[in-house]
């Protein structure tokens, strides 16, 4: 099917395309990668009259780390370019992990982690990653620039607390509160596809192997991404043991809403968020032993 009828357009800085966005009104909708918009344009479930393509815009493209290590992704980060970062694969385990599973690579080419943000599909991986890093997303409109929590960010099923002339230039993950461990665990029907079930786990883990910090994101077992909040709670403040990690297991599959559909029941989907959890904290505590005998 062809999109309904549109305007589009491709400025080439940040003011002129927020200056097109305040004029398109609620009529307006920005073009990042184009991998999840133009196919709801095709399909008809979007029907924007005004489309701002942000791709010729200098400056959003890059991952880059502050000097206190707050890492920052623009908004035309490409998930490619995440894939095959060496900055993610020494010091972001759980988005390293993530980022090869995003759909396939002629969609990780385009498709944009920013993008699959404001996206809001609750089988969106890259959400529940951000939200087990605590990260946020900065976003720039005609008022000047505000700093969203990714908690805050998503108000439903591919909605979100986007202004229609706010651009999301970038997320933000907030340094560490020791060494990062952790992972992205996804059930698929075959690869490339959206996730049945998806589990990102990110732990900080302090000297003396005490875990600081823990977030745990699940993907496409509710209607929107769900944060573990109480399965999380039950690692901080103590070190990875089989009880504590067989407890936040126990937790984050209490905290899925799975439905029964095509892809599986709502309780094998429910014993896979189990399962991934304790896939990748077993494998966290074994990345932490590791490392610390290598310090030794
Ligand atoms: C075949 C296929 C398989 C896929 N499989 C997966 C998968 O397994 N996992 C997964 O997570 N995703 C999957 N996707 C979606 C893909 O990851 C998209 O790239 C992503 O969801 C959206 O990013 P984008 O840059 O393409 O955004 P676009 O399609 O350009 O935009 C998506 C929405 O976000 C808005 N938007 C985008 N960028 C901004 C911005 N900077 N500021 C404000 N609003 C913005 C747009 O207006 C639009 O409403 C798949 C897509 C396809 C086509």
């Amino acid at each position: 099917m062809y999109p309904s009828r549109f305007r589009y357009e491709a400025p080439h800085s940040l003011d002129e395309a927020i200056g097109m966005l305040r004029d398109g009104g609620d009529y307006a909708k920005v073009l990042a990668g184009g991998q999840s918009l133009v196919p709801l344009m095709k399909l008809r479930f979007a029907a924007p009259e005004l489309v701002v393509d942000i791709n010729n815009v200098p400056g959003l493209a890059y991952h880059r780390a502050d000097p206190d290590g707050t890492l920052r992704i623009g908004a035309l980060t490409r998930h490619a370019d995440l894939e095959r970062s060496e900055l993610l694969r020494t010091t972001q385990p759980t988005m390293a992990a993530a980022a090869p599973l995003i759909a396939d690579p002629i969609v990780r080419n385009r498709g944009t982690l920013v993008g699959s943000l404001c996206h809001a599909d609750p089988q969106g991986d890259w959400a529940s990653v951000v939200l087990s890093l605590g990260g946020s997303v900065v976003a720039q409109s005609p008022r000047g620039k505000r700093t969203i929590p990714m908690s805050g960010f998503v108000t439903g099923p591919f909605e979100n607390v986007l202004d229609p002339d706010e651009i999301a230039v970038e997320a933000v993950i907030p340094p560490a509160r020791g060494q990062r461990a952790g992972g992205y665990l996804k059930l698929e029907r075959r690869v490339g596809d959206f996730a049945t079930v998806g589990v990102a786990v990110a732990v900080e883990i302090s000297d003396g192997s005490v875990v600081t910090r823990a977030g745990i994101g699940l993907t496409g077992v509710g209607g929107s991404t769900i944060v573990a909040t109480e399965a999380a709670a039950v690692l901080t403040g103590k070190p990875l043991t089989p009880e504590s990690i067989g407890r936040a297991a126990d937790l984050a599959a209490a905290a899925a809403r799975p439905r029964t559909d095509h892809r599986g029941s709502a309780e094998y989907k429910r014993h896979m968020v189990k399962t991934f959890v304790e896939r990748i904290l077993a494998g966290s505590n074994r990345s932490y032993d590791n490392e610390a005998e290598r310090a030794a």
